[in-house]
């Protein structure tokens, strides 16, 4: 879900960013980027200028979601390799714990310890 977060850390850093979307005659107006944001005030309340701030907050959304989006998409990616190198070795596992059958007779061989066949008695 890193897809949510990144789009709402965009929208939150397009506010700031929407300064560079501003006209340069406002930029020199509030001589940077710290005197845009403290007249932030105005220039939400001027209808030429709130809209430059609105799609700088989308556009940066749009941005983090994409981000986001490709980060959640490699997670899933290294949780199907991790999944899989755990059910590869859970092969293994149950080859080691293999039960035997008895060559002559083909009676399931329970106890590993033993040497003789529980059904026939051969030696095995
Ligand atoms: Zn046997």
């Amino acid at each position: 879900m890193k897809k949510v977060t990144f789009a709402i850390f965009g929208a939150i850093l397009g506010i700031p960013m929407s300064y560079y979307f501003q006209p340069e005659m406002l930029r020199a107006k509030v001589g940077g980027l710290g005197g845009y944001l403290k007249n932030f005030d105005d220039i939400v309340n001027n209808s030429d200028l709130v809209g430059n701030v609105f799609l700088s907050v989308i556009i940066f959304a749009v941005i983090g979601g994409v981000i986001g989006y490709f980060m959640d998409e490699n997670e899933a990616k290294n949780k199907n390799v991790g999944n899989k190198i755990r059910s590869s070795s859970g092969s293994n596992q149950s080859i080691e714990n293999q039960t035997n059958f008895c060559p002559s007779c083909g009676e399931r061989i329970t106890d590993g310890e033993t040497n003789f066949c529980e059904n026939c008695g051969k030696e095995l």
